[in-house]
């Protein structure tokens, strides 16, 4: 989506590797001030500048992933306990970005189109990814 430069491309293993070394972070960080734990739209405490995207879950047929969310366990979208599983909605559409103060790492995409935008993030939990089949 108008990104020209070539994103590393995140896989479940490279993705969890990502993940483990996120969660190990413990220092304070102003990216925590709102927690993003579920899905939340950007929270104005959280500069855009602080992060750096890192590379991408989607797929290069982008327009082609589904829009189907995954949630065996009665999750919903919204939920702070609902599974990372990177080949359904949204996480198929998201990039990966870090925050260049303390390294947490976080999932970014664009909800909506037409006049509705909203920018959603949410923090990487290693305990809620998994390889789930289509
Ligand atoms: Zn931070």
């Amino acid at each position: 989506m108008g990104h020209v430069h070539m994103s590393l491309r995140f896989d479940y293993a490279s993705l969890m590797q990502l993940a483990i070394r996120s969660e190990a972070v413990s220092q304070a960080c102003s990216c925590m001030n709102t927690p993003v734990v579920g899905w939340e739209s950007m929270p104005l405490s959280l500069r855009e500048g602080q992060l750096r995207e890192l590379g991408t879950l989607s797929c290069s047929e982008e327009e082609e992933a589904p829009f189907d969310e995954y949630h065996p366990d009665g999750t919903r979208y919204w939920s702070a306990d609902a599974p990372i599983a990177p080949r359904y909605f949204p996480y198929n559409r998201c990039n990966v970005w870090e925050c260049i103060v303390c390294g947490r790492c976080f999932l970014r995409y664009t909800e909506g189109g037409g006049y509705f935008v909203d920018r959603r993030i949410r923090l990487i939990n290693a305990s809620l990814i998994v390889d789930a089949p289509l």
